[in-house]
């Protein structure tokens, strides 16, 4: 798959392509050494048109990071820009592919010597790589993972910026290298008092009967652009979509679990912590016809 690479100025409102392979951003940059900055990953589905999924929500969410992170609100058609000159130059290079994800990222930049900063951004493309199609195609295990805090903490620790999409994803990764330690797919994370809340990069969602079941955002976890779309769309597989509170038990015995994210789509959880959990195969496939419909 080839590389795009765009470099995105805030301040001067440029988006220019760039090489990927090239060094681009300086060690100073406070992304690089303090992960002080905001991201998003977007699937994008070329068939007849291209569909960007959940576009609108995506930048949405991206804008409200910037302002829990105190970064300048994104401007809509700088960020448009960005994410369509990469999909243009991914298409140029090869027009067979049928998808790929686009990730872009706000930076805080680097600190002037007068104290102010120079935020910038970019945008590049991410395969869609085996481990994703493999997780589509037969789903996944996880253990459960202590996050560390109680739930509804994010309201009385505003600087936790619990919620938002940050760079650091230092815990995230080590969760995931953490889960595969012990023969997992994924990590479930748990807060400390025992509400579950989400996987380092995807949501949750259970099926109780004719109910979709996913952890209140509030609980302290991202709230994601697919499992909200796949809420938006509830009623048409004639499902009820809540948000609620509930324990690994719950999980455990649902009658259909899935992990969902912008790339992954929904991927069946097979297995929490050794305990099997039914698979919906049937949902399964029309979760992932309507994520992948945008
Ligand atoms: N939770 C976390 C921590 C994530 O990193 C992600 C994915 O980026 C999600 C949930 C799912 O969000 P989305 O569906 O917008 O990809």
């Amino acid at each position: 798959m080839t590389d795009a690479l765009v470099l995105i100025d805030p301040a001067a409102s440029i988006v220019e392509v760039a090489d990927l392979g090239a060094p681009q951003l300086p060690v100073t940059d406070l992304s690089a050494h303090r992960g002080d900055g905001i991201f998003e990953t977007v699937l994008v589905r070329i068939g007849d048109s291209v569909t960007v999924v959940s576009r609108d929500r995506h930048f949405t969410r991206f804008c409200a990071s910037a302002s829990a992170l105190g970064l300048p609100d994104p401007a809509p058609e700088l960020w448009d820009c960005g994410l369509d000159t990469v999909i243009a130059e991914v298409r140029a290079a090869d027009p067979s592919l049928t998808e790929f994800g686009v990730r872009y990222a706000l930076s805080r930049g680097t600190q002037n010597p007068d104290g102010s900063q120079s935020p910038r951004g970019w945008a590049f493309n991410v395969p869609v790589d085996e481990k994703i199609t493999r997780a589509r195609a037969h789903g996944i295990s996880a253990v459960s993972l202590d996050r560390g805090y109680d739930a509804y903490l994010g309201s009385k620790a505003p600087w936790l910026l619990i919620g938002a999409k940050t760079l650091s994803y230092a815990v995230n990764q080590a969760a995931g290298r953490y889960a595969a330690e012990q023969g997992a797919d994924e990590a479930l994370f748990v807060s400390h008092d025992g509400v579950v809340l989400e996987g380092p990069t995807s949501n949750l969602i259970i099926r109780r009967g004719d109910r979709l079941l996913t952890p209140n955002p509030e609980a302290g976890l991202l709230s994601g652009t697919t499992q909200r779309l796949i809420f938006d769309h509830a009623g048409e597989l004639g499902l009820n979509a809540e948000y609620a509170d509930f324990g690994l038990s719950e999980v455990v015995g649902a009658d259909g679990a899935w992990y969902v994210s912008s790339m992954r789509t929904a991927v069946s959880l097979n297995q929490l912590d050794g305990n099997p959990i039914p698979r919906d195969e049937e949902l399964t496939a029309e979760l992932q016809r309507l994520i992948m419909a945008g």
